[in-house]
């Protein structure tokens, strides 16, 4: 039987050690979550983001604009939450509104409360192996790989999707952790040569169970970051779960893998970001 790597459980033990960290620490955390237009998916993430720092102790404290806010706004807004000395981490969820350039708003946040790890500070610390904020869904696969003490010195793993929330900064961790990373995109060919040779197979590519079980060793660990909307409602990964599971050692559902423990590793950051962690 294949282990299942149960991201809802991991991410409430993490939010109970975090919990625990704030109490001893004295400190009360402040994450601020701003949110530009109505988009649907950004409202759900916002509203887990927000019970979820309930759950621990963080303050969120929340900024909704309308769809039409201008860049200027948006930054000015920033601004003063950089320098607001209850506020340790600044969140601002993605997608924006087309006006608004994502990099320069990325840009405006003050590194030192990118607890979103997006800031090129941040991800050119990642690239070097400095300390610095990690994004939250890279570091919330690697932590439930730990966690399940799986091997990961020398395991080649495989990731397919290279976004820069994703792909790129998942491959600069698991370097970190000493796997031999294959790294795969849209225009890669012979994809199935290479995803068959993964002992640790990460989709992160958005398209509904794309990986299917002849893309798969037997006995590799499967990541599936994929969260699509079926016709019918039903969420499902990157991965074709139900033909996949069997010949694995250990994969993630959808939902309850990566999407929990990505909130957990935001909960980390902004703990860290408070100086709860040392
Ligand atoms: P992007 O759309 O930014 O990137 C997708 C990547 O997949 C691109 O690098 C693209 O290649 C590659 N790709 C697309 N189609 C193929 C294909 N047929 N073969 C090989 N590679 C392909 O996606 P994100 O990284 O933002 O998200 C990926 C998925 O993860 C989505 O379903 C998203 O909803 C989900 N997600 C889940 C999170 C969670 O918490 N669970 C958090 C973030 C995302 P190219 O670069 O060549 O275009």
């Amino acid at each position: 039987m294949p282990i299942l790597l149960d991201g809802e459980k991991t991410a409430q033990i993490i939010k109970n050690e975090l919990k625990e960290e704030i109490k001893k620490a004295g400190l009360r955390p402040g994450l601020a979550v701003v949110l530009v237009g109505k988009n649907p998916a950004s409202r759900v993430y916002v509203r887990h983001k927000k019970k979820a720092c309930a759950e621990v102790g963080i303050k969120s404290f929340s900024y909704e604009l309308p769809a039409e806010t201008t860049q200027y706004e948006l930054m000015e807004l920033i601004e003063k939450l950089n320098l607001n000395k209850k506020i340790h981490g600044i969140l601002v969820q993605l997608p924006l509104p087309e006006q608004i350039n994502e990099q320069k708003i990325i840009q405006s946040v003050d590194p030192k409360k990118d607890v979103d790890g997006f800031h090129p500070l941040n991800a050119g610390r990642l690239m070097l192996g400095l300390p610095g904020f990690r994004p939250a869904t890279p570091l919330g696969i690697i932590e439930l790989i730990k966690r399940y003490n799986l091997d990961l010195v020398g395991q080649h793993a495989v990731i397919v999707g290279r976004s820069n929330i994703v792909g790129k900064p998942l491959f600069q961790l698991l370097l970190s952790e000493h796997a031999t990373v294959t790294m795969c995109h849209s225009k890669t060919k012979n994809l199935l040569e290479i995803t068959k040779q993964a002992d640790i197979l990460v989709a992160a590519l958005g398209q509904p169970r794309f990986i299917k079980k002849n893309m798969v060793k037997k006995g590799a660990v499967i990541i599936d970051v994929g969260i699509n909307r079926l016709r019918s409602g039903k969420l499902v990964g990157d991965v074709d779960f139900d033909k996949v599971k069997n010949i694995t050692e250990a994969i993630t559902p959808v939902p309850g893998g990566v999407g929990p423990m990505t909130i957990a590793a935001l909960l980390i950051n902004t703990v860290e970001a408070a100086g709860c962690i040392h």
